[in-house]
């Protein structure tokens, strides 16, 4: 980091997080400033401790601070239902919706032979593994509906099939390139609900 310019410094690291452009950053960086050193120090140990803290859930592979998540953990859920989803903060976006009580699992990544992740490459094994282990009679494949989000539904459809599996694919009302994340918590649910077959 710069000696002579460290809020120039921060402001370089601020402006690379997901949104926030130079302009953001520098009100970030003065913000800090203003706010004193002891939220600056709080703000930035939270931050540096995340990588310790958190690690992937052992069963269905999302972030949290303990060896299994909330969701896995509660036996409220029922494990007929699977919900394969391609990154922590869909499931985060589903679970907003609130109507789904099956679980999840969380790929990580997403079929994108372009960039090198081919099916071979893939993390098929685990998920079969767990539709095999927890007798699951369901799988909603809720990939984000854009070019590699429906490529990886349809390798996933087909690895799953010989496994007698229903599976479903989450409904239209997902507008076609569009972030899970970003569609309220409402047409979100109905897409849930209106999945269908794959
Ligand atoms: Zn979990």
């Amino acid at each position: 980091m710069s000696d002579d310019d460290p809020i120039g410094a921060a402001v370089k690291l601020l402006a690379r997080l997901p949104g926030v452009g130079e302009k953001s950053a520098r009100r970030m960086a003065y913000s800090l400033l203003a706010s004193g050193p002891q939220f600056a120090k709080a703000l930035g140990d939270a931050v540096a401790s995340l990588p310790e803290r958190v690690r992937k859930c052992s069963v269905c592979g999302t972030y949290t601070g303990r060896e299994t998540c909330n969701i896995c953990s509660d036996p409220q859920r029922t494990d007929d239902i699977l919900c394969v989803v391609a990154r922590p903060w869909e499931l985060d976006a589903l679970e907003r919706a609130g109507s789904f009580r099956g679980r999840y699992h969380v790929l990580h990544t997403l079929l994108d032979p372009l960039s090198g992740l081919g099916p071979e490459q893939f993390p098929l094994d685990p998920l079969l593994a767990r539709v095999e282990s927890a007798h699951t009679s369901e799988v909603i494949v809720a990939t984000p509906p854009t070019v590699e989000g429906e490529a990886t539904a349809l390798f996933l459809a087909e690895a799953l099939r010989p496994l007698g599996v229903k599976l479903s694919r989450i409904a239209s009302g997902v507008p076609h390139g569009g972030d899970l994340e970003f569609v309220d918590p409402i047409t979100l649910g109905r897409a849930l609900e209106g999945r269908r077959g794959l």
